[in-house]
Protein backbone atom coordinates (compact mmCIF):
# COMPACT_ATOMS: atom_id res chain seq x y z
CA UNK A 1 0.00 0.00 0.00
CA UNK A 2 0.97 3.74 -0.51
CA UNK A 3 2.64 5.32 2.41
CA UNK A 4 0.01 7.95 3.07
CA UNK A 5 1.58 11.79 2.31
CA UNK A 6 1.27 13.01 6.06
CA UNK A 7 3.96 14.43 8.36
CA UNK A 8 2.34 12.48 11.13
CA UNK A 9 3.18 9.50 9.58
CA UNK A 10 6.91 11.12 8.50
CA UNK A 11 6.95 12.00 12.43
CA UNK A 12 6.69 8.10 13.06
CA UNK A 13 8.79 6.90 10.17
CA UNK A 14 10.84 8.98 8.74
CA UNK A 15 10.23 8.51 5.50
CA UNK A 16 7.50 10.66 3.46
CA UNK A 17 6.34 10.19 0.25
CA UNK A 18 6.24 12.79 -2.18
CA UNK A 19 3.48 13.14 -4.26
CA UNK A 20 3.45 13.62 -7.85
CA UNK A 21 6.64 11.91 -8.02
CA UNK A 22 8.21 8.65 -7.64
CA UNK A 23 10.32 9.87 -4.50
CA UNK A 24 10.86 9.76 -0.83
CA UNK A 25 12.47 12.18 1.45
CA UNK A 26 13.93 10.64 4.59
CA UNK A 27 15.49 11.22 8.09
CA UNK A 28 18.02 8.82 8.39
CA UNK A 29 17.94 9.84 12.11
CA UNK A 30 14.16 9.26 12.57
CA UNK A 31 15.18 5.45 10.70
CA UNK A 32 17.66 4.62 13.14
CA UNK A 33 16.09 5.73 16.14
CA UNK A 34 13.61 3.61 15.42
CA UNK A 35 16.08 0.86 16.14
CA UNK A 36 16.78 1.68 19.82
CA UNK A 37 14.27 1.97 22.96
CA UNK A 38 17.18 3.51 25.34
CA UNK A 39 19.58 5.49 23.17
CA UNK A 40 19.31 7.91 20.35
CA UNK A 41 21.12 9.80 17.62
CA UNK A 42 20.44 13.68 17.65
CA UNK A 43 20.36 15.11 14.34
CA UNK A 44 23.35 17.46 15.52
CA UNK A 45 25.41 14.11 15.65
CA UNK A 46 24.31 12.64 12.33
CA UNK A 47 24.40 15.49 10.45
CA UNK A 48 27.34 17.04 11.95
CA UNK A 49 29.90 17.23 8.78
CA UNK A 50 26.99 19.55 6.79
CA UNK A 51 26.38 21.60 10.19
CA UNK A 52 29.59 22.54 10.81
CA UNK A 53 30.52 23.72 7.51
CA UNK A 54 27.22 26.03 7.85
CA UNK A 55 28.43 27.02 11.41
CA UNK A 56 31.95 27.89 10.49
CA UNK A 57 32.25 28.94 6.89
CA UNK A 58 34.50 26.23 5.61
CA UNK A 59 33.13 24.86 2.74
CA UNK A 60 30.69 22.07 2.61
CA UNK A 61 30.61 18.88 1.22
CA UNK A 62 30.83 19.96 -2.58
CA UNK A 63 33.67 21.74 -1.62
CA UNK A 64 34.23 25.07 -3.51
CA UNK A 65 37.99 24.02 -5.04
CA UNK A 66 36.48 21.47 -6.77
CA UNK A 67 33.91 23.67 -8.72
CA UNK A 68 36.31 25.90 -10.66
CA UNK A 69 38.40 22.44 -12.05
CA UNK A 70 36.67 21.23 -14.78
CA UNK A 71 33.57 22.31 -16.78
CA UNK A 72 34.71 20.93 -20.02
CA UNK A 73 32.29 21.53 -23.09
CA UNK A 74 30.89 18.13 -24.45
CA UNK A 75 33.20 18.23 -27.53
CA UNK A 76 35.96 18.28 -24.63
CA UNK A 77 34.44 14.77 -23.86
CA UNK A 78 35.94 11.08 -24.44
CA UNK A 79 33.70 8.73 -25.23
CA UNK A 80 33.30 7.38 -21.62
CA UNK A 81 32.64 10.81 -20.38
CA UNK A 82 30.18 11.02 -23.07
CA UNK A 83 28.59 7.49 -21.84
CA UNK A 84 28.53 9.35 -18.39
CA UNK A 85 26.66 12.15 -19.80
CA UNK A 86 23.86 10.47 -21.61
CA UNK A 87 23.45 8.77 -18.37
CA UNK A 88 23.36 11.92 -16.34
CA UNK A 89 20.80 13.35 -18.87
CA UNK A 90 18.50 10.26 -18.67
CA UNK A 91 19.03 10.87 -14.90
CA UNK A 92 18.18 14.84 -15.26
CA UNK A 93 14.69 15.09 -15.84
CA UNK A 94 13.61 11.96 -13.06
CA UNK A 95 15.88 14.04 -10.46
CA UNK A 96 14.44 17.73 -11.36
CA UNK A 97 10.88 16.12 -11.06
CA UNK A 98 11.76 14.74 -7.46
CA UNK A 99 13.31 17.63 -6.64
CA UNK A 100 10.30 19.94 -6.91
CA UNK A 101 8.06 17.75 -5.25
CA UNK A 102 10.69 17.97 -2.67
CA UNK A 103 10.72 21.61 -2.61
CA UNK A 104 7.18 21.79 -2.35
CA UNK A 105 7.84 20.04 1.08
CA UNK A 106 10.54 22.43 1.91
CA UNK A 107 8.64 22.64 5.52
CA UNK A 108 9.78 18.48 5.90
CA UNK A 109 12.97 20.05 7.20
CA UNK A 110 11.86 21.98 10.04
CA UNK A 111 10.80 18.88 11.09
CA UNK A 112 13.83 17.27 11.09
CA UNK A 113 15.81 19.42 12.87
CA UNK A 114 13.22 20.15 15.54
CA UNK A 115 10.62 17.80 16.44
CA UNK A 116 7.71 19.04 18.02
CA UNK A 117 6.80 15.42 19.44
CA UNK A 118 10.12 14.75 21.41
CA UNK A 119 12.17 18.01 22.45
CA UNK A 120 15.07 16.24 22.22
CA UNK A 121 15.91 17.49 18.79
CA UNK A 122 17.98 20.40 18.63
CA UNK A 123 20.21 21.38 16.00
CA UNK A 124 23.03 22.78 18.45
CA UNK A 125 23.35 21.22 22.12
CA UNK A 126 26.13 21.80 24.29
CA UNK A 127 26.29 18.67 26.37
CA UNK A 128 26.37 16.83 22.99
CA UNK A 129 29.98 14.83 23.31
CA UNK A 130 32.50 16.30 20.66
CA UNK A 131 33.02 13.51 18.28
CA UNK A 132 36.90 13.19 18.01
CA UNK A 133 38.03 11.28 14.74
CA UNK A 134 41.42 10.84 16.31
CA UNK A 135 40.01 9.36 19.54
CA UNK A 136 38.35 6.23 17.88
CA UNK A 137 39.41 2.78 17.79
CA UNK A 138 40.70 1.55 14.54
CA UNK A 139 38.59 -1.56 13.76
CA UNK A 140 40.49 -2.03 10.58
CA UNK A 141 43.88 -1.79 12.23
CA UNK A 142 43.10 -3.85 15.57
CA UNK A 143 41.40 -6.77 13.47
CA UNK A 144 44.46 -7.03 11.19
CA UNK A 145 47.07 -8.00 14.24
CA UNK A 146 47.71 -11.44 14.97
CA UNK A 147 46.70 -10.81 18.55
CA UNK A 148 43.12 -10.12 16.69
CA UNK A 149 41.05 -13.58 17.76
CA UNK A 150 42.16 -13.12 21.73
CA UNK A 151 40.51 -9.46 21.87
CA UNK A 152 36.87 -9.71 23.56
CA UNK A 153 33.56 -7.67 24.07
CA UNK A 154 32.36 -7.42 27.35
CA UNK A 155 28.61 -7.70 26.17
CA UNK A 156 25.58 -6.24 28.86
CA UNK A 157 22.06 -7.43 28.52
CA UNK A 158 19.05 -5.66 30.07
CA UNK A 159 17.24 -7.90 31.86
CA UNK A 160 13.63 -6.49 31.39
CA UNK A 161 12.18 -9.30 33.46
CA UNK A 162 13.63 -7.93 36.81
CA UNK A 163 12.72 -4.52 35.92
CA UNK A 164 10.14 -3.44 38.71
CA UNK A 165 7.94 -0.01 37.70
CA UNK A 166 10.01 2.90 38.27
CA UNK A 167 12.79 1.13 38.80
CA UNK A 168 16.76 2.95 37.54
CA UNK A 169 17.30 1.55 34.07
CA UNK A 170 21.02 2.09 35.05
CA UNK A 171 20.76 0.05 38.39
CA UNK A 172 19.27 -2.75 36.67
CA UNK A 173 20.89 -3.22 33.57
CA UNK A 174 24.33 -4.85 34.71
CA UNK A 175 22.48 -8.17 34.64
CA UNK A 176 25.18 -10.83 33.67
CA UNK A 177 28.07 -9.92 31.45
CA UNK A 178 29.04 -11.91 28.42
CA UNK A 179 32.62 -12.01 27.14
CA UNK A 180 32.80 -13.09 23.13
CA UNK A 181 35.44 -12.56 20.59
CA UNK A 182 34.58 -9.68 18.83
CA UNK A 183 36.94 -10.25 15.43
CA UNK A 184 36.22 -13.47 13.14
CA UNK A 185 32.87 -13.89 15.28
CA UNK A 186 29.15 -13.82 14.89
CA UNK A 187 27.79 -11.48 18.45
CA UNK A 188 24.45 -11.24 18.29
CA UNK A 189 21.76 -9.61 20.38
CA UNK A 190 18.66 -11.07 20.23
CA UNK A 191 16.76 -9.79 23.06
CA UNK A 192 14.15 -7.02 22.56
CA UNK A 193 16.23 -4.09 23.70
CA UNK A 194 19.43 -2.09 23.29
CA UNK A 195 22.58 -4.07 24.17
CA UNK A 196 26.21 -2.81 25.48
CA UNK A 197 29.25 -3.88 24.31
CA UNK A 198 32.39 -3.01 26.00
CA UNK A 199 35.90 -2.95 24.22
CA UNK A 200 39.32 -1.28 25.56
CA UNK A 201 37.27 0.84 27.50
CA UNK A 202 34.69 2.08 24.81
CA UNK A 203 31.21 1.65 24.98
CA UNK A 204 29.21 0.56 22.11
CA UNK A 205 25.44 -0.05 21.38
CA UNK A 206 24.22 -3.28 20.44
CA UNK A 207 20.40 -2.28 18.61
CA UNK A 208 18.01 -5.29 19.28
CA UNK A 209 17.65 -8.02 17.47
CA UNK A 210 21.19 -7.46 15.50
CA UNK A 211 24.58 -9.67 14.72
CA UNK A 212 27.47 -8.50 13.55
CA UNK A 213 30.59 -10.35 12.10
CA UNK A 214 33.83 -7.91 12.18
CA UNK A 215 36.17 -9.52 9.71
CA UNK A 216 38.12 -9.52 6.51
CA UNK A 217 36.65 -10.07 3.62
CA UNK A 218 38.55 -13.44 3.46
CA UNK A 219 36.26 -14.44 5.76
CA UNK A 220 33.00 -13.81 4.46
CA UNK A 221 32.96 -17.74 3.69
CA UNK A 222 32.09 -17.58 7.38
CA UNK A 223 28.42 -15.92 6.96
CA UNK A 224 27.31 -18.54 4.34
CA UNK A 225 24.39 -20.49 5.86
CA UNK A 226 24.71 -24.13 5.90
CA UNK A 227 20.92 -24.61 4.57
CA UNK A 228 19.80 -22.25 2.16
CA UNK A 229 16.71 -21.29 4.36
CA UNK A 230 18.44 -19.89 6.37
CA UNK A 231 19.99 -17.68 3.95
CA UNK A 232 19.29 -13.73 3.50
CA UNK A 233 16.14 -12.19 2.02
CA UNK A 234 17.80 -9.15 1.51
CA UNK A 235 21.53 -8.25 0.48
CA UNK A 236 22.63 -4.35 0.74
CA UNK A 237 26.02 -3.53 -0.67
CA UNK A 238 28.31 -0.64 -0.16
CA UNK A 239 31.82 -1.79 -1.40
CA UNK A 240 35.02 -0.12 -0.34
CA UNK A 241 35.24 0.99 -4.49
CA UNK A 242 38.60 2.67 -4.98
CA UNK A 243 38.58 6.20 -5.92
CA UNK A 244 41.00 8.91 -6.54
CA UNK A 245 40.09 11.19 -3.74
CA UNK A 246 42.97 11.09 -0.86
CA UNK A 247 40.40 11.90 1.84
CA UNK A 248 38.61 8.23 0.59
CA UNK A 249 41.92 6.87 1.62
CA UNK A 250 42.33 8.52 4.60
CA UNK A 251 38.40 7.33 5.85
CA UNK A 252 38.81 3.16 4.93
CA UNK A 253 41.12 0.93 3.22
CA UNK A 254 39.86 0.40 -0.55
CA UNK A 255 39.81 -2.87 -2.85
CA UNK A 256 40.04 -3.26 -6.62
CA UNK A 257 36.52 -3.75 -8.53
CA UNK A 258 37.19 -7.32 -9.43
CA UNK A 259 38.29 -8.31 -6.29
CA UNK A 260 33.86 -8.07 -5.32
CA UNK A 261 33.44 -10.71 -8.47
CA UNK A 262 34.32 -13.17 -5.62
CA UNK A 263 31.66 -12.24 -3.03
CA UNK A 264 29.16 -15.01 -2.49
CA UNK A 265 26.22 -13.21 -3.18
CA UNK A 266 23.87 -16.28 -4.29
CA UNK A 267 25.13 -18.22 -1.51
CA UNK A 268 24.18 -15.49 0.86
CA UNK A 269 20.54 -15.99 -1.00
CA UNK A 270 17.80 -17.54 0.92
CA UNK A 271 15.75 -20.31 -0.78
CA UNK A 272 13.47 -18.14 -1.98
CA UNK A 273 15.20 -15.64 -2.84
CA UNK A 274 17.10 -12.45 -2.21
CA UNK A 275 16.13 -8.83 -3.23
CA UNK A 276 20.31 -7.45 -3.60
CA UNK A 277 20.64 -3.58 -3.23
CA UNK A 278 24.15 -2.26 -4.44
CA UNK A 279 25.32 1.08 -4.07
CA UNK A 280 27.70 2.70 -6.67
CA UNK A 281 29.69 5.36 -7.80
CA UNK A 282 29.17 7.86 -10.58
CA UNK A 283 32.45 6.85 -12.24
CA UNK A 284 31.13 5.06 -16.10
CA UNK A 285 33.91 2.61 -15.58
CA UNK A 286 32.54 1.38 -12.56
CA UNK A 287 28.73 1.37 -13.61
CA UNK A 288 29.77 -0.58 -16.79
CA UNK A 289 31.89 -3.17 -14.77
CA UNK A 290 29.08 -4.05 -13.05
CA UNK A 291 26.01 -4.51 -15.24
CA UNK A 292 28.28 -5.88 -17.80
CA UNK A 293 30.38 -8.51 -14.83
CA UNK A 294 29.40 -8.19 -11.54
CA UNK A 295 25.78 -8.55 -11.80
CA UNK A 296 26.26 -11.68 -14.22
CA UNK A 297 28.50 -13.20 -11.60
CA UNK A 298 26.64 -12.39 -8.74
CA UNK A 299 23.55 -13.84 -10.99
CA UNK A 300 21.48 -10.64 -10.56
CA UNK A 301 18.44 -10.08 -12.20
CA UNK A 302 15.86 -7.60 -13.46
CA UNK A 303 17.57 -4.53 -11.87
CA UNK A 304 16.41 -1.17 -11.41
CA UNK A 305 18.60 2.15 -10.67
CA UNK A 306 17.21 4.22 -7.16
CA UNK A 307 19.03 7.47 -6.91
CA UNK A 308 20.24 9.38 -3.51
CA UNK A 309 19.75 12.79 -4.05
CA UNK A 310 21.77 15.13 -1.57
CA UNK A 311 20.51 18.44 0.12
CA UNK A 312 21.62 20.38 2.69
CA UNK A 313 20.21 21.43 5.72
CA UNK A 314 18.50 24.72 3.96
CA UNK A 315 16.88 22.65 1.18
CA UNK A 316 19.89 23.34 -1.62
CA UNK A 317 21.32 20.49 -3.77
CA UNK A 318 24.89 19.70 -1.97
CA UNK A 319 26.24 20.93 -5.16
CA UNK A 320 25.12 21.70 -8.48
CA UNK A 321 23.30 18.78 -10.23
CA UNK A 322 25.49 19.34 -13.88
CA UNK A 323 28.68 19.28 -12.37
CA UNK A 324 30.63 16.66 -13.87
CA UNK A 325 32.70 15.60 -11.07
CA UNK A 326 30.88 15.89 -8.16
CA UNK A 327 27.24 15.08 -8.91
CA UNK A 328 24.43 15.47 -5.80
CA UNK A 329 23.67 11.96 -6.33
CA UNK A 330 24.63 8.60 -6.21
CA UNK A 331 22.92 5.65 -7.44
CA UNK A 332 21.62 2.57 -5.70
CA UNK A 333 21.14 -0.45 -8.00
CA UNK A 334 18.36 -2.74 -7.10
CA UNK A 335 17.61 -5.72 -8.34
CA UNK A 336 16.93 -10.23 -7.55
CA UNK A 337 19.06 -13.21 -7.17
CA UNK A 338 17.81 -16.38 -7.15
CA UNK A 339 19.35 -19.35 -5.66
CA UNK A 340 20.73 -21.74 -8.63
CA UNK A 341 17.55 -24.39 -8.96
CA UNK A 342 15.02 -21.91 -7.42
CA UNK A 343 12.19 -21.13 -9.25
CA UNK A 344 12.59 -17.36 -9.91
CA UNK A 345 9.46 -16.20 -7.41
CA UNK A 346 9.10 -12.62 -9.17
CA UNK A 347 5.52 -12.89 -9.42
CA UNK A 348 5.29 -13.25 -5.34
CA UNK A 349 7.17 -9.78 -5.07
CA UNK A 350 5.79 -6.74 -5.77
CA UNK A 351 7.76 -5.03 -8.74
CA UNK A 352 10.21 -2.74 -8.34
CA UNK A 353 9.38 0.82 -10.28
CA UNK A 354 12.00 1.31 -12.72
CA UNK A 355 13.49 3.95 -11.05
CA UNK A 356 12.85 5.70 -7.59
CA UNK A 357 14.64 8.78 -5.54
CA UNK A 358 15.51 8.39 -2.82
CA UNK A 359 16.30 12.55 -0.85
CA UNK A 360 18.07 12.94 2.66
CA UNK A 361 20.47 15.00 4.22
CA UNK A 362 23.69 13.37 4.19
CA UNK A 363 25.42 12.17 7.40
CA UNK A 364 29.51 11.71 7.73
CA UNK A 365 31.71 10.78 4.73
CA UNK A 366 30.49 7.64 2.50
CA UNK A 367 27.43 7.02 5.13
CA UNK A 368 24.78 6.11 3.21
CA UNK A 369 21.02 6.59 4.35
CA UNK A 370 19.44 3.23 5.89
CA UNK A 371 16.82 2.28 2.59
CA UNK A 372 16.06 -0.71 4.65
CA UNK A 373 12.54 0.64 5.32
CA UNK A 374 12.23 2.00 1.72
CA UNK A 375 13.13 -1.07 0.29
CA UNK A 376 11.33 -3.87 1.41
CA UNK A 377 7.92 -4.37 -0.35
CA UNK A 378 10.04 -5.06 -2.47
CA UNK A 379 12.04 -8.08 -0.68
CA UNK A 380 11.06 -11.98 -1.81
CA UNK A 381 10.57 -14.61 0.73
CA UNK A 382 9.16 -15.01 4.61
CA UNK A 383 8.43 -12.03 6.71
CA UNK A 384 9.90 -11.02 8.81
CA UNK A 385 12.75 -10.82 6.23
CA UNK A 386 16.53 -12.15 7.02
CA UNK A 387 18.39 -9.42 6.32
CA UNK A 388 21.92 -8.45 5.84
CA UNK A 389 24.62 -5.25 4.80
CA UNK A 390 28.05 -6.17 3.46
CA UNK A 391 30.51 -3.55 4.25
CA UNK A 392 28.71 -2.14 6.99
CA UNK A 393 29.73 0.58 9.40
CA UNK A 394 26.63 -0.09 11.91
CA UNK A 395 24.04 -1.94 13.49
CA UNK A 396 20.61 -2.40 13.02
CA UNK A 397 17.79 -3.99 14.58
CA UNK A 398 16.51 -7.05 12.37
CA UNK A 399 19.95 -6.93 10.62
CA UNK A 400 23.30 -8.76 10.80
CA UNK A 401 26.20 -6.15 9.93
CA UNK A 402 29.51 -7.67 8.33
CA UNK A 403 32.74 -5.48 7.20
CA UNK A 404 35.70 -5.00 8.79
CA UNK A 405 34.57 -2.18 10.86
CA UNK A 406 30.62 -2.75 11.25
CA UNK A 407 30.61 -1.19 15.09
CA UNK A 408 32.26 2.11 13.16
CA UNK A 409 28.86 4.17 14.26
CA UNK A 410 28.28 2.26 17.38
CA UNK A 411 30.13 4.24 20.18
CA UNK A 412 28.28 5.95 22.57
CA UNK A 413 29.62 8.80 21.93
CA UNK A 414 27.30 8.86 18.59
CA UNK A 415 24.26 8.72 20.81
CA UNK A 416 22.66 10.89 23.09
CA UNK A 417 20.91 8.98 26.44
CA UNK A 418 17.59 10.12 26.65
N1 LIG B 1 27.74 1.71 4.00
C1 LIG B 1 28.70 2.24 4.94
C2 LIG B 1 28.10 3.43 5.63
O1 LIG B 1 26.99 3.85 5.27
O2 LIG B 1 28.72 3.94 6.55
C3 LIG B 1 29.99 2.65 4.26
C4 LIG B 1 30.78 1.47 3.76
S1 LIG B 1 32.32 1.94 3.10
C5 LIG B 1 31.89 2.44 1.49
C6 LIG B 1 33.15 0.43 2.84
C7 LIG B 1 33.60 -0.33 4.07
O3 LIG B 1 34.28 -1.52 3.66
C8 LIG B 1 34.57 0.41 4.98
O4 LIG B 1 34.10 0.34 6.30
C9 LIG B 1 35.88 -0.37 4.85
O5 LIG B 1 36.66 -0.36 6.03
C10 LIG B 1 35.35 -1.76 4.56
N2 LIG B 1 36.39 -2.63 3.97
C11 LIG B 1 37.44 -2.29 3.21
N3 LIG B 1 38.19 -3.36 2.91
C12 LIG B 1 37.61 -4.42 3.50
C13 LIG B 1 37.94 -5.82 3.57
N4 LIG B 1 39.01 -6.31 2.95
N5 LIG B 1 37.13 -6.62 4.29
C14 LIG B 1 36.04 -6.12 4.92
N6 LIG B 1 35.67 -4.82 4.87
C15 LIG B 1 36.45 -3.98 4.18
Amino acid sequence: EEMIDKFSTFLDSGICRLAGANAVFVDPVRLINDFYTRFKVSPATYYSRLLKSVEDGSPSVCAGTRRKKRKRSDCQLNARELCAEKRHQEARPILLKAYEAFLGRKNLLSFVFNSKKDGSYPVRNENMPQLQDDNELSFVDLGSVWQAPFYEMSLRFLEKDKLGKGDDLQLIKCGEEMKVPIFNNLVSNDTEDDAEGEFLGKVYILPRVSSFHMSDMKRIHDLVPDQSDNGFNFIVIDPPWENGSARQKRMYPTLPDRYFLSLPVKRLTHAQGALVALWVTNKEKLRVFVENELFPAWGITNFSCFYWLKVKPDGSLISELDLFHHRPYECLLVGYCWREGAANDLATVRPLPDYEVIISIPGDYSRKPPIGQVLLDYVPGPKPSRCIELFARELAAGWTSWGNEPLHFQELNYFTNS
